[in-house]
């Protein structure tokens, strides 16, 4: 039975340097959600969506909106909302509806209000692995919960409970403060702690999966909350069940298994250098992620400068056989060892197709990064998906190797 221990609040800064002081430290916050325009969820007064209609309010009643909603803890829907703030590709699309969450326990009477009960659904975090290539004809949830808890220490590790609207990185950079082992490596992906096991995100030779103990869901299938065990989320490179059920599950908080005693992974290419150009030696948890942070600053462009949602293709994993014989026609081919094969580099197939730094009006493939496809200003989403399925062509037919797509297509 976990242990509940009190709360502290999240983004102070607050530094806990005595491990055991963890025990004590227990942390919660709770985000007012400002959404513009929304209204308050009312099962007797139906609400039409008006996808297509270009009229909105006025930026003033927008922002009264905002504040009465601040004060509601009523769940709210608002009709006919943009997205393009909720995509780090930052192309327009719209939802039929949107609500933004603030407690789980609001997601039955969402799902069921009448006018949104027979639509699609799709849960969204930051929107950094998807491409809207339309508008989205049905309810966009978004989680806003954002607590942070302790709830279990003993034995060296430490039991993190992290609510879906947590942004992931503010969660590894809390941990890190805890002086808490497990998430360095995975430091400054983008989106939400909600979304880290629906592709259970990796970087740098780690995995959510290595730390990851339970996740708790809505099941809206049988219309309940429930744990999930890491078994029961059937997590392998890029991929889950919830990838497989996407309208199944919603994904309200994950727990966490983490160390108090360092058990780092620095052996990917690019790591040590950047641990000795730090002086860290030898290297902590901390030190490991403020290298990666440097190495991924480098390497990706920045969502907020360009749109794009990082590697828009997943690196093909190839049997001992199909790799050498590739390898025989293209020496040069890198590849990276993994449990499921070789994992070969998408980036490469990609750069040696020619693609890195083309540019097709404001879509196109990352000078810095030949696996990031990028939207220059105005691209739509459909434009960066037929960009897409071009270099998806021209890899299979130079290759042989069909490569899988990273971001959910909308
Ligand atoms: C610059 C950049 C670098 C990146 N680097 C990495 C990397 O190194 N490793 C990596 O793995 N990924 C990486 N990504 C991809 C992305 O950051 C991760 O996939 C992240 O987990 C997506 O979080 P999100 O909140 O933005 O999810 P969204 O894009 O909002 O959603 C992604 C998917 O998860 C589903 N989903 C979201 N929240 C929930 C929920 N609460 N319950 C159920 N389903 C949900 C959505 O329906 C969708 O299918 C990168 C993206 C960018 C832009």
């Amino acid at each position: 039975m976990p242990r509940w221990f009190g709360h502290v609040k999240m983004g102070t800064g607050k530094r806990q340097d005595d491990p055991g002081a963890i025990s004590s430290a227990v942390e919660h916050c709770f985000h007012t959600a400002g959404v513009s325009g929304s209204i308050p969820l009312s099962p007797t007064k139906p609400l039409q969506p008006n996808l297509g209609r270009t009229h909105r309010k006025p930026a003033q009643v927008a922002h009264e909106d905002d504040r009465k909603m601040s004060r509601s803890s009523n769940p709210t829907l608002r009709p006919d909302a943009p997205l393009d703030r909720h995509n780090t590709f930052r192309v327009p699309a719209r939802a039929a509806w949107l609500a933004e969450i603030e407690n789980p326990d609001q997601i039955p009477e969402i799902l069921d209000h009448p006018p949104i009960r027979s639509l699609p659904r799709l849960v969204l975090g930051a929107g950094s692995n998807v491409l809207f290539t339309r508008d989205f004809p049905g309810l966009v949830l978004i989680p806003r919960n954002r607590g942070i808890q302790v709830l279990t220490t003993g034995s060296g590790t430490v039991l993190v409970r992290a609510e879906a609207g947590v942004g992931w990185h503010d969660l590894v950079t809390w941990t890190l403060d805890r002086n808490l082992c497990g998430l360095e490596n995975l430091a400054l992906i983008p989106g939400s702690v909600g979304a880290a096991p629906v592709q259970n995100i990796g970087a740098y030779g780690r995995e959510l999966s290595h730390v990851l103990e339970s996740v708790e869901v809505f099941d809206c299938e049988g219309g309940e909350k429930r744990h999930l065990d890491r078994e029961a989320c059937e997590l392998g490179y890029r991929q889950s069940r919830f990838q497989k059920e996407p309208d199944r599950w919603i994904i309200t908080a994950i727990g966490l298994r983490l160390s108090l005693e360092p058990s780092l992974r620095i052996d990917y290419p690019g790591v040590r250098e950047e641990l000795a150009a730090l002086h860290a030696d030898p290297p902590t948890a901390r030190a490991v992620a403020e290298a990666i942070i440097r190495l991924r600053r480098r390497k990706l462009p920045d969502p907020d400068e360009i749109g794009n949602a990082g590697s828009f293709f997943k690196n093909p994993v190839l049997t001992r056989e199909r790799f050498e014989s590739l390898r025989d026609r293209f020496p040069g081919l890198p590849v990276f060892e993994s449990p499921s094969g070789r994992k070969v580099s998408a980036a490469w197939l990609i750069e040696q197709a020619g693609w890195k730094g083309f540019r097709e009006g404001d879509a196109g493939v990352s000078a810095r990064h030949a696996l990031v496809l990028v939207n220059h200003g105005t691209a739509t989403g459909a434009q960066v998906w037929s960009l897409a399925q071009r270099i998806q062509e021209s890899v299979r037919s130079k290759f042989g190797l069909d490569l899988e797509v990273e971001p959910q297509i909308l």
